[in-house]
Protein backbone atom coordinates (compact mmCIF):
# COMPACT_ATOMS: atom_id res chain seq x y z
CA UNK A 1 0.00 0.00 0.00
CA UNK A 2 1.22 3.50 -0.58
CA UNK A 3 0.13 6.60 1.54
CA UNK A 4 0.20 9.96 0.14
CA UNK A 5 -0.39 12.90 2.55
CA UNK A 6 -1.91 16.00 1.62
CA UNK A 7 -2.13 18.96 3.76
CA UNK A 8 -5.44 20.69 4.12
CA UNK A 9 -6.80 23.82 5.39
CA UNK A 10 -3.97 25.07 7.68
CA UNK A 11 -3.49 22.33 10.09
CA UNK A 12 -5.46 19.01 8.84
CA UNK A 13 -4.19 16.08 6.85
CA UNK A 14 -6.10 14.17 4.23
CA UNK A 15 -4.65 10.53 3.26
CA UNK A 16 -4.69 9.24 -0.02
CA UNK A 17 -4.40 5.52 0.03
CA UNK A 18 -3.41 3.44 -2.90
CA UNK A 19 -3.95 -0.25 -3.49
CA UNK A 20 -0.70 -0.77 -5.57
CA UNK A 21 -1.88 -4.33 -7.23
CA UNK A 22 -5.61 -2.58 -8.19
CA UNK A 23 -4.72 0.71 -8.51
CA UNK A 24 -7.55 1.54 -6.55
CA UNK A 25 -7.60 4.41 -3.95
CA UNK A 26 -9.23 5.32 -1.05
CA UNK A 27 -9.00 9.11 0.59
CA UNK A 28 -9.34 9.72 4.33
CA UNK A 29 -10.93 13.01 5.65
CA UNK A 30 -11.33 14.72 2.12
CA UNK A 31 -12.20 18.33 3.34
CA UNK A 32 -10.47 19.76 0.14
CA UNK A 33 -12.14 17.96 -2.75
CA UNK A 34 -10.17 19.31 -5.79
CA UNK A 35 -6.80 18.86 -4.15
CA UNK A 36 -8.03 15.20 -4.00
CA UNK A 37 -8.91 14.85 -7.37
CA UNK A 38 -5.56 16.59 -8.30
CA UNK A 39 -3.83 13.63 -6.46
CA UNK A 40 -5.78 10.93 -8.11
CA UNK A 41 -4.91 11.93 -11.31
CA UNK A 42 -1.21 12.90 -11.01
CA UNK A 43 -1.27 8.95 -9.27
CA UNK A 44 -3.55 7.51 -12.45
CA UNK A 45 -5.19 6.00 -10.01
CA UNK A 46 -9.25 5.08 -9.46
CA UNK A 47 -10.91 6.61 -6.57
CA UNK A 48 -13.51 4.39 -5.07
CA UNK A 49 -14.23 4.76 -1.54
CA UNK A 50 -14.43 7.91 1.56
CA UNK A 51 -13.18 6.60 4.88
CA UNK A 52 -14.62 9.78 7.30
CA UNK A 53 -12.85 9.46 10.77
CA UNK A 54 -15.93 12.15 12.24
CA UNK A 55 -18.56 14.72 11.04
CA UNK A 56 -16.49 17.71 12.09
CA UNK A 57 -16.63 20.33 8.74
CA UNK A 58 -12.83 20.06 8.70
CA UNK A 59 -13.06 16.19 8.03
CA UNK A 60 -16.31 15.77 6.47
CA UNK A 61 -16.69 19.01 5.22
CA UNK A 62 -15.92 18.19 1.61
CA UNK A 63 -18.17 14.87 1.69
CA UNK A 64 -21.20 16.38 -0.45
CA UNK A 65 -19.16 18.44 -3.11
CA UNK A 66 -16.31 15.61 -3.59
CA UNK A 67 -19.40 13.17 -4.08
CA UNK A 68 -20.79 15.56 -6.69
CA UNK A 69 -17.50 15.65 -8.53
CA UNK A 70 -16.60 12.13 -8.74
CA UNK A 71 -20.20 10.46 -8.47
CA UNK A 72 -20.66 6.62 -7.13
CA UNK A 73 -17.99 6.93 -4.41
CA UNK A 74 -18.28 4.99 -1.53
CA UNK A 75 -18.57 7.34 1.56
CA UNK A 76 -18.25 5.61 4.78
CA UNK A 77 -18.34 6.94 8.33
CA UNK A 78 -19.53 5.96 12.26
CA UNK A 79 -22.12 9.08 12.26
CA UNK A 80 -25.51 9.97 10.80
CA UNK A 81 -24.14 13.67 10.37
CA UNK A 82 -21.38 12.67 8.17
CA UNK A 83 -22.28 14.14 4.82
CA UNK A 84 -23.00 12.11 2.19
CA UNK A 85 -22.50 8.90 3.63
CA UNK A 86 -23.66 5.86 1.74
CA UNK A 87 -22.51 3.31 4.46
CA UNK A 88 -22.46 3.81 8.21
CA UNK A 89 -19.94 1.89 9.82
CA UNK A 90 -19.46 0.46 13.42
CA UNK A 91 -16.59 -1.17 15.14
CA UNK A 92 -14.94 -3.77 13.82
CA UNK A 93 -17.01 -3.03 10.73
CA UNK A 94 -14.79 -4.71 7.62
CA UNK A 95 -14.45 -3.64 4.31
CA UNK A 96 -12.06 -3.33 1.04
CA UNK A 97 -10.28 -0.90 -0.75
CA UNK A 98 -9.11 -3.03 -4.17
CA UNK A 99 -6.94 -5.64 -2.24
CA UNK A 100 -6.61 -4.03 0.85
CA UNK A 101 -8.73 -4.76 3.90
CA UNK A 102 -9.35 -1.85 6.24
CA UNK A 103 -10.92 -2.55 9.53
CA UNK A 104 -13.11 0.05 11.67
CA UNK A 105 -12.70 0.67 15.28
CA UNK A 106 -15.33 2.93 16.88
CA UNK A 107 -12.69 5.48 18.93
CA UNK A 108 -15.97 8.08 20.47
CA UNK A 109 -13.96 10.01 22.90
CA UNK A 110 -13.13 13.31 20.07
CA UNK A 111 -16.84 12.74 19.02
CA UNK A 112 -19.22 9.77 19.71
CA UNK A 113 -18.97 8.46 16.26
CA UNK A 114 -15.40 8.60 15.97
CA UNK A 115 -14.13 6.20 13.69
CA UNK A 116 -10.13 4.86 13.13
CA UNK A 117 -9.17 2.88 10.19
CA UNK A 118 -7.01 0.46 10.70
CA UNK A 119 -5.23 -0.68 7.05
CA UNK A 120 -3.58 -4.26 6.08
CA UNK A 121 -2.57 -5.69 2.85
CA UNK A 122 -3.64 -9.60 4.09
CA UNK A 123 -0.98 -11.98 3.09
CA UNK A 124 1.81 -9.35 2.52
CA UNK A 125 4.63 -8.50 4.95
CA UNK A 126 3.87 -4.89 4.76
CA UNK A 127 3.35 -2.69 7.91
CA UNK A 128 -0.57 -2.07 8.42
CA UNK A 129 -1.49 1.67 8.51
CA UNK A 130 -3.81 3.62 11.14
CA UNK A 131 -5.56 6.44 10.35
CA UNK A 132 -7.28 8.10 13.24
CA UNK A 133 -8.05 11.85 12.10
CA UNK A 134 -6.28 14.19 14.79
CA UNK A 135 -2.85 13.08 13.89
CA UNK A 136 -1.92 16.83 16.14
CA UNK A 137 -2.81 14.75 19.03
CA UNK A 138 -6.08 16.13 20.03
CA UNK A 139 -7.79 12.77 20.93
CA UNK A 140 -7.10 11.07 24.19
CA UNK A 141 -4.69 8.68 24.32
CA UNK A 142 -3.60 8.38 20.81
CA UNK A 143 -1.08 11.62 20.93
CA UNK A 144 2.22 10.20 21.43
CA UNK A 145 3.94 11.54 18.64
CA UNK A 146 2.31 15.08 18.47
CA UNK A 147 3.05 17.17 15.22
CA UNK A 148 3.56 13.87 13.21
CA UNK A 149 1.58 13.83 10.25
CA UNK A 150 0.64 10.16 10.25
CA UNK A 151 -0.68 7.39 9.13
CA UNK A 152 1.11 6.26 12.56
CA UNK A 153 2.06 2.35 13.01
CA UNK A 154 -0.17 0.05 13.50
CA UNK A 155 1.62 -0.67 16.87
CA UNK A 156 0.38 2.12 18.00
CA UNK A 157 -2.55 1.28 18.51
ZN1 LIG B 1 -12.84 17.14 15.06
Amino acid sequence: MKVEILPALTDNYMYLLIDQDTREAAIVDPVQPQKVLDAVKKHGVKLTTVLTTHHHWDHAGGNEKLVKMEPGLHVYGGDSRVGALTQRVSHLTALKVGSLSVKCLSTPCHTSGHICYYVTKPNSPEAPAVFTGHPRGDVQGTDRDPGQPGPQNGTEL
